[in-house]
């Protein structure tokens, strides 16, 4: 068994209007890997690559040791997949639908149903046309939980479900890691969602990935620092550095990768440090599409 459960290496995508480019993506098998990107950026065009929904233009796409899309029946066999946009037929009531996807992959761990039935709160013989938003979302993730999947994807799962639902939805996702050879890979504009379950990170901005790395390190790399400015003290340009907010006098820096030697580099040019703070996960992915756009438009 291949320890990555999905390697994409150079991959790309071009549509008339956007291109998606030099996407490299390791995850882990046994982890909880998040995608987050504002609108447009490219996640559910990665996440669909991924499930053989879309046919990457350039780069090699490898899932569960399967290239794609060579080998994407083999793939699928393993992959489950849920996205806001999932097509369940409405006329149908849930316990058909469990018999549907029974007869199509073999395996259904019925218990597992039994249980996320009720923990959902979702009704058998209730027809999909009767489902709230958040039940079609639950029923859909019901049904591709209890296949066991070795490989989970989901586009934006939580969106448009209440605080309860967001819940039951993100404990049921932490759940499946229970058993190690399983991996979930999760799409969200909701950092907080993200932050709360994945093991890995990835930014995605403009069709670009900007930043991968374990959690820990993504949190540990960056800090926001306050400072007091003497009167008509100029701040110089610092490497890692970026003004963020605040006054002139009392400016708010971003900085990143951040080393405890750029807090004497600051206190150097005669300013007080007021405080140097962690950031949040939303912070820092704000922080890193600014600094890219930055950099891109100069
Ligand atoms: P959102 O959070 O808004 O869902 P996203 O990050 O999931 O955004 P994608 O759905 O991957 O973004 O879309 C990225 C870009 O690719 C968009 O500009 C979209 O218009 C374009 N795109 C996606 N699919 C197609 C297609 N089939 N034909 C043409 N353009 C497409």
């Amino acid at each position: 068994m291949t320890d990555l459960a999905v390697q994409l290496q150079g991959v790309g995508k071009t549509y008339p209007f956007f291109t998606l480019d030099g996407i490299d993506l390791d995850v882990p098998t046994g982890t909880i890997a998040g995608l987050i990107g504002a609108n447009g950026a490219g996640k559910s065009t990665t996440i669909r690559m991924l499930v053989g929904l879309v046919q990457q233009d350039r780069g090699s796409v490898r899932v569960l040791g399967h290239d794609l899309p060579e080998h994407q029946v083999a793939a699928k066999q393993d992959v489950g997949f849920v996205s806001e946009d999932i097509k369940l037929y409405k006329s149908a009531t849930l316990a058909w639908h469990i018999h549907f996807i029974r007869s199509i992959f073999g395996h259904w761990d019925d218990a597992y149903a039994q249980s996320l039935l009720g923990r959902f709160d979702l009704n058998l013989n209730q027809k999909i046309r009767g489902l709230s938003h958040g039940q079609r979302v639950k029923a859909a993730l019901l049904l591709a939980l209890a296949r066991r999947p070795r490989l989970l994807v989901l586009d934006e799962p939580t969106a448009g479900l209440d605080p309860i639902a967001r819940l039951e939805v993100l404990g049921a996702l932490t759940e499946v890691l229970t058993d190690e050879n399983r991996t979930v890979l999760l799409s969200s504009q909701n950092t907080l969602d993200i932050e709360q379950i994945s093991d890995q990170i990835t930014f995605i901005d403009r069709g670009r990935v900007l930043h991968s790395a374990d959690k820990e390190t993504l949190l540990d790399g960056w800090r926001s620092i306050r400072l007091r400015v003497p009167p008509a003290t100029l701040l110089p340009d610092l490497p890692g550095i970026t003004r963020d907010g605040g006054t002139d006098r009392v400016p708010i820096l971003k900085a990143h990768p951040f080393e405890p030697a750029m807090i004497e580099a600051l206190q150097a040019t005669g300013a007080t440090i007021e405080t140097v703070e962690r950031m949040t996960l939303e912070e820092i992915f704000v922080a890193s599409v600014m600094r890219q756009r930055a950099r891109a438009d100069r």
